[in-house]
């Protein structure tokens, strides 16, 4: 089955409703992009995958398992999540910053250092010139790659990211974009990225699933066949 299960989900924020009546499935591996209006109820979707917010109707599951039965801090373990805003630690180092999950989840010292190392490179920045600066010595479209590559780090399954090369320099976006979606195809990773920019969703999305007004899915298909090609 599909990794990822929403069917019938709906929700209200006191009489707005942010998402509605949304049956959507995810591969496992697949590369998904929600893209639409802001307001179209994208970023609700993505929270209530790893149940940052919880659907007022419907049901979500996550690797067959129905979400509200599984411990949060266990389903959250498998679901990375990666915002605009980056919440790194501000007294850690960027090497200290992308070592910290492994850590916690009994990884030793050299290894989760070697793979935070891998990491910042892959996400383009040089360990050896950036491992140990501190967030506020980051521009934010670095910072947004320190994010990008704690969240690798931990090595879930599932990655949810909102807007996560948002903040990132035009002229190293698109180098950006490839690498991930490079890092996500060696990874195996099933990603659901919430992002405006019809471009980026095109580049990146194995499907393509377009929100509209009142939260509505309006169409989920190949980039393909939404650009019109048979
Ligand atoms: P998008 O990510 O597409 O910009 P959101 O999911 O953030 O859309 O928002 C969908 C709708 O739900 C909007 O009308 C927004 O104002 C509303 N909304 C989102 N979060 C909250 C909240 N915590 N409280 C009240 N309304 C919210
Ligand atoms: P970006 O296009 O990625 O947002 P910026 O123009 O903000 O980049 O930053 C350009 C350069 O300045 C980067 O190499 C960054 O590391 C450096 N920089 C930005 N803010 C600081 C800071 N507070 N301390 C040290 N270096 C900084």
């Amino acid at each position: 089955g599909p990794m990822i299960r929403l069917t019938g989900v709906s929700k209200s924020y006191r009489g707005t409703v942010a998402v509605h009546d949304l049956d959507l499935d995810v591969a496992r591996g697949e590369l998904v992009c929600l893209v639409g209006p802001s307001g179209s109820g994208k970023s609700t979707t993505l929270k209530m995958i790893n149940r940052l917010v919880e659907p007022t109707t419907g049901t979500i599951e996550v690797d067959g398992r129905d979400v509200t039965r599984v411990d949060p801090v266990q389903l959250r373990r498998g679901i990375g999540y990666v915002i605009q805003q980056v919440g790194l630690f501000p007294h850690q180092k960027v090497i200290t910053n992308t070592m910290t999950v492994p850590l916690l989840y009994g990884e030793s010292k050299a290894t989760a250092r070697a793979r935070a190392e891998e990491l910042l490179h892959l996400v383009g920045l040089d360990p050896a010139q950036y491992g140990d600066r501190y967030p506020h010595e980051l521009s934010g479209g670095q910072r947004q790659r320190v994010g990008v590559a704690r969240a690798l780090a931990a090595d879930p399954p599932v990655l949810l990211m909102d807007e996560p090369f948002g903040a990132v320099d035009p002229v190293i976006r698109g180098r950006l974009q490839d690498e991930f979606l490079r890092i996500q195809r060696e990874l195996d990773k099933t990603v659901v990225l919430v992002t405006h920019d019809i471009d980026e969703a095109v580049r990146l999305g194995d499907r393509v699933a377009v929100f509209g007004e009142g939260g509505r899915l309006l169409q989920y298909d190949t980039p393909a066949r939404l650009l019109g090609f048979p």
